[in-house]
């Protein structure tokens, strides 16, 4: 049951949803965003229209296609609006729960052959495609942060998607103009299999005092070439999501070296969740971020 598709439809509208709709829009996909909360809605579209047209002054884009793109994506929170969608990814709180809940509530309304994607960053796609009526048509799409820069989206194939389906979403994947990497459906996939224990890793380097925040995003910025601190990247994905990685991996491994470090469990417990929030390893509230340590 092959499938064209056209319209796009991306639950979650935070960091992440603002990424993949923009990406969409701009590749020429019809795209409907959709929230539990209208509130985060309505500065997802804005910040989405800021972020596109950011690109096209900067030459990045033309302007009428930047305009068109803009045009290209409508928003609500109803769930009925995802009925004519050929593709809906999931870019909602990294929590199987949340997740469930909501596969609950767009199972009924889609078409009978539309792919439903996940955007989690670790959580098992087979598990998640199990609660779902269409596991045959259901897999992993990894978007890198932030989606518009990042050239790599990673594909997991559950242990019943189609061969079909993962062949008609690597196209969609080249179609934005990113590089699809198949990864095996084993706890955090490829990416984050790797970059979080070296987050975890950090944290741990900062909590035991082996070094501040500074000097551990300095060390590894200039003494190993990474563009940016692992203090600074955590805060940039949100403690949260990389706490729940770290669970995913410890729990899904059930190996120590995966345990979450306790600094990083109580910046979260704090609400210190990094730039989402305003204050995480670092401060955000003044014109450049401060260290918190
Ligand atoms: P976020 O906290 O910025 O946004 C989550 C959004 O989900 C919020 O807008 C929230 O209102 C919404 N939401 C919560 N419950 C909902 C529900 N029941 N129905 C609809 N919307 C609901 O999180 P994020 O960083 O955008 O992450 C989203 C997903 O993308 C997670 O699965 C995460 O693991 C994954 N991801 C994150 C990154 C990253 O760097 N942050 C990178 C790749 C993938």
């Amino acid at each position: 049951m092959s499938v064209e598709i056209k319209k796009v439809g991306v639950i979650g509208a935070g960091q992440m949803g603002i990424g993949i709709s923009h990406v969409c829009a701009l590749a020429g996909y019809d795209v409907h965003l959709l929230d539990v909360s209208a509130e985060q809605l309505s500065a997802a579209m804005s910040s989405i229209e800021k972020n596109i047209k950011r690109q096209a002054s900067r030459g990045k884009v033309e302007e009428a296609d930047a305009n068109a793109a803009v045009a290209r994506i409508n928003s609500s929170t109803e769930y009925a609006d995802l009925g004519d969608c050929d593709l809906v990814i999931e870019a909602a709180t990294e929590n199987e729960e949340v997740k469930q809940k909501i596969y609950e509530k767009v199972c009924p309304v889609l078409k009978k052959d539309a792919i439903l994607g996940s955007n989690t960053s670790s959580i098992s796609i087979t598990r998640l495609a199990s609660r779902t009526d269409r596991p045959a048509r259901f897999m992993g799409i990894h978007f890198m942060n932030p989606a518009p820069l990042m050239e790599l989206i990673e594909l997991i194939r559950g242990i019943a998607t189609e061969p079909e389906v993962f062949e008609t979403i690597g196209g969609f994947v080249r179609s934005l103009g990113k590089t699809p990497v198949s990864a095996e459906d084993f706890p955090a996939f490829i990416v984050n299999r790797i970059l979080l224990p070296m987050i975890n890793e950090a944290v741990y380097t900062l909590y035991e005092g082996v070094g501040s925040v500074d000097a551990i995003d300095t060390a590894m910025k200039l003494g190993a070439h990474h563009p940016m601190g692992p203090l600074e990247l955590a805060d940039f994905i949100g403690l949260d999501t990389c706490l729940a990685i770290m669970q995913v991996l410890h729990d899904g491994l059930a190996d120590t070296k995966y345990r979450p470090c306790p600094l990083l469990v109580k910046y979260v417990e704090a609400g210190w969740t990094g730039r989402k929030s305003g204050r995480g390893f670092y401060d955000y509230s003044g014109e450049t971020p401060v260290p918190t340590r």
